[in-house]
């Protein structure tokens, strides 16, 4: 067999071990998660069973190279998982979204002693965690964090707040964003990215949500935390910004993917109903004013997953895709606010009603245009991209 004629196969054979992945978790969602959904929601409790189904299937590892235990899933394929998982509730996809991102930022910058002794245990789901970046003064201007390591003989000693982190109360390790150098200017060349486990010092709580309930979401202080100064990813201090941004362009394809998931949920509930709910003696489907609003739905639906898949391509190449992931990320959360909306009116009364999900895709969809960077930043990134290019 030829070089080109390999290449074919192997990636034949990889897409066909990526959609048994994919079908094995749509089982999942229609098994496992579908018919609870409702039961956490409600009570805002993390669906435990949920998180010990979703590590059998290998999710926690599910970008994580098999050199390292993990599934080593492309982004093409992840984001198809996370839409599918989102269309379904969004909250299931934050429980390995954000670890995700910390896995990534330990493979992409850890020394091989910390991928070695972290990521065989990220990817079973052992050890489960997330990102510490945003603090009660600061989220979008991370320069400004005020989350201090201090180095002390072999170690890091670490105060500070902070919060709105997700998987902070369930997880037990977090990858968090420090001031090493709280004086130099300018101020990322004094941020680092360290690795915090649970221990004494390390006090999370629960914050209260307008939707994306049942997932943990934080608040996390930290008050004379020790940690190894092993812990730091990557070799040398004041690299963490940079390390976390290069981590958030795989975390915006999967808000984008998020925003496709919802976007899709809200059209299809949409359909159903419309053809089944009857005003002036015919279905609405029938009613101009409903067909314009379903069209308008799926075209931006088509556009926002065409967006993401090439997002998630430009990241496979291995090169950076700020520009595509924000673009997908933007134009995706924005039709995932608005699908949510015209499912609310589609559906008139009921819309309104807990006994429908439209309530929760219309309580779910702002975080998406919040979390990995506000829309407003992204339009920030995607100008800067731009003028820098031409
Ligand atoms: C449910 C939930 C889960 C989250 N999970 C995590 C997590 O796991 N880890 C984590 O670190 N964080 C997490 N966050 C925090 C999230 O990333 C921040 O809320 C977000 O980055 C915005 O920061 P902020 O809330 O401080 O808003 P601010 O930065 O105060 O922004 C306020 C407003 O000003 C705008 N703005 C700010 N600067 C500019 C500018 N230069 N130009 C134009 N407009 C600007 C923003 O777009 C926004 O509209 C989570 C938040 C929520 C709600």
């Amino acid at each position: 067999m030829n070089e080109h004629k390999i290449i074919e196969v192997e990636n034949e054979k990889s897409e066909s071990e990526d959609n048994l992945i994919i079908e094995s978790v749509n089982k999942f969602l229609e098994k496992d998660v579908k018919p609870y959904v409702k039961e956490f929601e409600s009570q805002d409790k993390y669906p435990q069973e949920i998180a010990d189904k979703m590590a059998e299937l290998g999710l926690f590892g599910a970008t994580i190279s098999p050199e390292y235990g993990g599934l080593g899933l492309s982004a093409v394929t992840y984001s198809k998982i996370v839409e599918n998982v989102s269309a379904v509730w969004m909250s299931v996809s934050g429980i390995f979204n954000s670890h995700l991102i910390m896995c990534a930022a330990v493979e992409r910058f850890g020394t091989e002693e910390m991928k070695r002794l972290y990521l065989p245990k990220f990817a079973t789901g052992e050890i489960r965690g997330g990102i510490a970046l945003t603090e009660p003064d600061c989220g979008t201007d991370l320069q400004s964090i005020k989350t201090k390591a201090k180095k002390v003989g072999n170690d890091y000693i670490i105060n500070g707040t902070k919060t709105w982190i997700t998987n902070s109360v369930q997880g037990t390790i977090l990858a968090v964003l420090v001031k090493t150098d709280p004086y130099i200017t300018p101020a990322h060349k004094g941020m680092s990215l360290i690795l915090v486990e649970k221990k004494d010092g390390f006090v999370s709580r629960k914050l209260k949500k307008l939707g994306y309930r049942g997932i943990d979401t934080g608040e996390v202080q930290l008050e004379n935390v020790k940690v190894p100064i092993s812990n730091l990813i990557g070799e040398t201090e004041g690299k963490g910004l940079k390390q976390i941004l290069a981590g958030l362009e795989l975390g915006r394809i999967n808000v984008a993917a998020r925003g496709v998931g919802v976007a899709r949920a809200s059209l299809e509930d949409s359909i159903e109903y419309s053809k089944v709910r009857k005003t002036f003696g015919k279905p609405i489907s029938e009613h101009q004013s409903i067909q314009i609003k379903l069209a308008e739905m799926a075209t931006k639906l088509e556009a926002s997953r065409l967006l993401t898949e090439q997002a998630a391509k430009a990241y496979d190449s291995g090169n950076r895709s700020d520009l595509q992931a924000g673009m997908a990320k933007l134009f995706a959360t924005e039709t995932a606010l608005f699908n949510s909306t015209e499912a609310m009116r589609i559906h008139g009364g009921f819309g309104y009603s807990p006994e429908y999900n439209i309530e929760r895709y219309y309580r779910d969809a702002p975080l998406l245009a919040i979390g990995e960077g506000t829309n407003e930043l992204q339009k920030l990134i995607i100008a800067k991209q731009l003028v820098s290019e031409g």
